[in-house]
């Protein structure tokens, strides 16, 4: 059987400071993510869902497998979305429909922030379009991905403590705040318009 691989990152470990460690991301693409990626090869044994996509296998699975599967497809676009010197804006047909659909850029990111620092325990704060291109923001808990609801996923921060506190501790808006600054529109806009 095909095995599922840790993602490689498009950067380098430390390529995010200050606004990620580089003793967090460490940990959270070394340890975490790579944990979920050895526990979902080791449930997919003798499955019948071995061999599938992971995107099939979170619209099918259930319990332990849907949890590390949702948490592998959650991890590779939060850690793909990142870069250090990224293309700092949204353009084109993405910026028109964050206008249209939030009323401005500022508006939207502050939504954004708000959603994700109320969201309660664990979980992901997500940005997707809808069947007609409607953009969309999402409190997803735990490991769960929008693809669950049938939207397109496009950007994605963690609020999972793992993701902030060796750096930020109970600062987790403060956390979600900074993160615009290494967020690489430009891999958003392909995600919108793939
Ligand atoms: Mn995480």
């Amino acid at each position: 059987m095909k095995k599922f691989e840790l993602m490689t990152l498009p950067y380098a470990q430390d390529a995010l400071e200050p606004v990620i460690s580089n003793e967090t991301i460490a940990f959270h693409h070394g340890m975490h993510l790579a944990g979920y990626v050895n526990n979902l090869n080791a449930m997919l044994e003798g499955s019948l869902l071995a061999g599938l996509p992971l995107e099939e296998i979170v619209c099918k699975a259930e319990d332990g497998m849907l949890n590390n599967a949702g948490q592998i497809l959650n991890h590779n676009m939060y850690f793909e979305q990142f870069s250090g010197n990224p293309k700092s804006a949204p353009t084109g047909n993405l910026a028109e429909a964050i206008a249209r659909d939030f009323g401005s850029f500022e508006a939207f990111k502050e939504e954004f922030v708000k959603k994700g620092a109320t969201l309660f325990g664990s979980g992901w704060v997500w940005l997707s379009a809808d069947k007609d291109g409607k953009l969309v923001i999402t409190q997803e808990t735990n490991a769960a991905n929008p693809i669950q609801k049938g939207l397109k996923p496009l950007l994605t921060f963690d609020v999972w403590e793992h993701a902030y506190y060796l750096d930020y501790q109970n600062r987790r808006a403060d956390h979600l705040a900074a993160l615009w600054q290494i967020i690489d529109w430009e891999v958003i806009k392909k995600r919108y318009n793939g």
